[in-house]
């Protein structure tokens, strides 16, 4: 019989799930920390990961696993897990295979807390990293390793500065010095790019964000393509390519092979250390979510198409970045990388600096104050003075966060009433 085609829209409503003959419908909640066995010599076998199964909820639960599935084919993987935050998974995705010692890449346009987490966190637990401007050139970017470098990070379209990212051009340097290349795909989401696709080798989420898009549940993920052939480079990566003492000396790269080392180990090693887990309920959140979630990217995309070209027309506004909009810097590596769209935030500057901007955001009725984005509800932050207040004037310019910058983050709203929104706003300045 003929595989029936699964597009995106498909496996956001249907992947990862289906119930057999009898059972329900939508994702059960598996609500429980534990698992029952009838034997001891059962439950060693799950210890020693001789079998698959539950035994507890820190590692692993059925719920987890069935939207981490959902996501995993989503963005066309061989494996995932679900971690309690976006943070927990670029942290995870990092630290499996970089400890004290390593070195990272990382773009500069990254998210304030991941750029807080590598250059101050990380870095006292001995993890280095160089980071290098998003727009690098291979030469740029080649001179920023060292022997001891085991990956390298950046996002697709960065929070907030909305850079976008040559996927091709990092992976194919990443490749050469024979380390992967991790992406934090949040702001695009697998609808509008796959980065494995472009030669990425794992794929990280804050699936607080457009994911779950309803601001219900904080979550993260992490996706393995399966294409790392960790085992050519086993050198630099001990920990999935020589026996793990505190799994009775299995191996990973070579028990669960290049398919499936990575979250392996991630799960049975760094869940169980670091206990990092996303709730059952608030994976049952995400998996909601994600049934819309090419519905909301559609919306969110022209809505913020709209407000990119009204703000760009506007006498009171000094910049405008949105991806998406002619002209912009970004906009043919966009289209490159996102033919159908970026995403639904907008940056933008208002005549009259800081104090405007503060201005300007206090006068909106539909867009809110939130330390929040990628939401259904039109939200707003001022970075400089909340998610980025930690980084210097250089470090801000190197993030690619100007003092004035407003991130707009369009919601699913009728777009005319958001402008009318703005266009009221702005008049009060
Ligand atoms: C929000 C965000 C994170 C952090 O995710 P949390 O779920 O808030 O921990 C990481 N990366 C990007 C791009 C984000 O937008």
């Amino acid at each position: 019989m003929a595989e029936i085609k699964r597009s995106i829209e498909t496996l956001c409503v249907q992947g990862g799930y289906t119930p057999g003959n009898g059972e329900p419908r939508q994702i059960p909640i598996v609500q429980s920390t534990t698992f029952k066995y009838s034997t001891s010599e059962d439950m060693g076998k799950l210890f020693d990961l001789e079998a698959s199964g539950y035994f507890y909820s820190r590692l692993q639960n059925p719920t987890c696993d069935t939207v981490a599935r959902r996501i995993c084919e989503l963005e066309g993987g061989s494996a995932a897990m679900l971690t309690s935050s976006g943070q927990a998974a670029n942290f995870f995705a990092v630290f499996n295979i970089a400890s004290a010692g390593d070195h990272v890449v990382a773009s500069s346009a990254i998210y304030g807390g991941t750029y807080n987490l590598f250059a101050v966190t990380m870095k006292r637990m001995g993890v280095e990293f160089t980071f290098v401007s998003p727009d690098a050139t291979e030469e740029e970017l080649n001179a920023a390793f060292r022997p001891e470098t085991k990956a390298v990070f950046g996002e697709t379209i960065a929070n907030p500065a909305l850079t976008v990212l040559d996927i091709e051009l990092f992976a194919k340097v990443a490749h050469e010095h024979g380390v992967p290349l991790i992406i934090d795909n949040t702001f695009a989401t697998p609808v509008n790019c796959r980065p494995f696709e472009w030669g990425a080798d794992i794929v990280t989420h804050s699936t607080t964000k457009y994911m779950d898009g309803h601001g219900s549940a904080v979550g993260g993920c992490i996706v393995d393509s399966g294409k790392f052939d960790w085992m050519k480079h086993a050198d630099k990566f001990p920990g999935l390519c020589t026996p793990d003492d505190s799994y009775h000396g299995v191996t990973y790269a070579e028990k669960f092979g290049i398919e499936g080392a990575f979250i392996t180990k991630a799960t049975a090693q760094l869940m169980r250390d670091f206990g990092c887990t996303q709730s059952p309920q608030s994976a049952f959140l995400l998996g909601l979510g994600l049934e819309s979630l090419h519905v909301r990217m559609e919306r969110h995309c022209s809505n913020a198409l709209a407000i990119a070209k009204y703000l760009a027309s506007h006498e009171k506004v000094e910049w405008v970045t949105y991806p998406g909009l002619e002209g912009d810097k970004y906009y043919e590596l966009a289209k490159k990388y996102m033919p159908n769209g970026t995403c639904g935030v907008v940056s933008f500057g208002v005549k009259g600096g800081r104090a405007a901007a503060e201005k300007f955001m206090k006068e909106l009725k539909l867009g809110a104050i939130e330390t929040h984005v990628a939401d259904a509800r039109t939200c707003c932050l001022h970075p400089a003075s909340a998610t980025h207040r930690q980084m210097n004037d250089d470090e801000l310019r190197a993030a690619g966060v100007s003092p004035d910058l407003i991130r707009y983050s369009t919601g699913i709203e009728n777009k005319d009433d958001l402008i009318a929104d703005i266009e009221a706003a702005l008049a009060t300045l």
